[in-house]
């Protein structure tokens, strides 16, 4: 690597840093390879492999039909509390799909993933990784927020998750990033822990999927962001990857 790429290197990481409030970066250039890649389970790998190739078959779905099939949606009771189904946001062709959990109360009144203040924590994570929220799609397992922000529960996620699955498909990201327990235990069909998920790549139908901590979990739990700052190096070495 010559010294301008290195320096741009650096740069990158003391500003990834900086954004994630990591102030000792000791170590950081002597990560460890991930581990090999796990593959999804069964049900879930089956499910977007389905989907994929229907979406071969049929024509790609794209993003307005999958929002206009869900149009007024009461398939689960959360509809009755919420103010405005958050449906994703960004580039439809994106590179990077980011997956959180659900809306909360600023999404909610603005009909738009990740505007409060984990929002606007993840532009700035994704600012330190050169890129801009224009340049992702973001969006959530759940359309709608659950009352009090508790958790989604599992005839909320049955309901509304195949929505999701058919987003992936019709954006075909190259990497998707989990942010947080929920996003990532759907799309794996699993219960096991983020702390064992995180910091690896995972085989999600033929995408790479990189789970880390939600944005809203590391403004409460602050010592875990050096852990994100690890998973987003991830996340970006991926992407520049052949
Ligand atoms: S959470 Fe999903 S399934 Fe439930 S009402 Fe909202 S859009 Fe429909």
């Amino acid at each position: 690597m010559n010294r301008r790429g290195l320096g741009g290197q650096i740069y990158g990481h003391l500003r990834l840093f900086s954004a994630l409030g990591v102030r000792y970066a000791g170590g950081a250039p002597g990560e460890k390879k991930a581990p090999a890649a796990p593959r999804a389970s069964g049900a879930a790998a089956e499910a977007v492999a389905h989907e994929a190739a229907a979406g071969d078959a049929a024509g790609t779905e794209t993003l307005e039909a999958i929002r206009a099939d869900l149009g007024d949606c009461r398939r689960c009771a959360l509809a009755a509390t919420r103010n405005r189904i958050v449906f994703g946001a960004g580039n439809p062709h994106a590179a990077l799909m980011l997956v959180g959990e659900a809306p909360g109360s600023a999404e909610d009144a603005q009909g738009i993933p990740f505007v409060g203040k984990a929002g606007q924590l993840l532009t700035r994570i994704l600012q330190a990784i050169d890129l801009g929220r224009e340049d992702v799609y973001i969006c959530n397992i759940l359309k709608c927020r659950p009352p009090g922000n508790r958790n989604p529960q599992p005839e909320e996620i049955a309901a509304c998750s195949g929505f999701l699955r058919r987003q992936i498909a019709a954006v075909r990201p190259r990497i998707i990033c989990a942010l947080g327990a929920f996003g990532v235990q759907t799309l794996l069909g699993t219960t096991e822990s983020i702390g064992r998920l995180r910091g690896r790549v995972i085989d999600y139908g033929g995408i790479e999927l990189v789970a880390t901590y939600h944005p809203a979990y590391l403004l409460r739990n602050p010592v875990e962001k050096r852990k994100v700052w690890d998973d987003m190096r991830l996340v970006r070495d991926r992407l520049r990857s052949p």
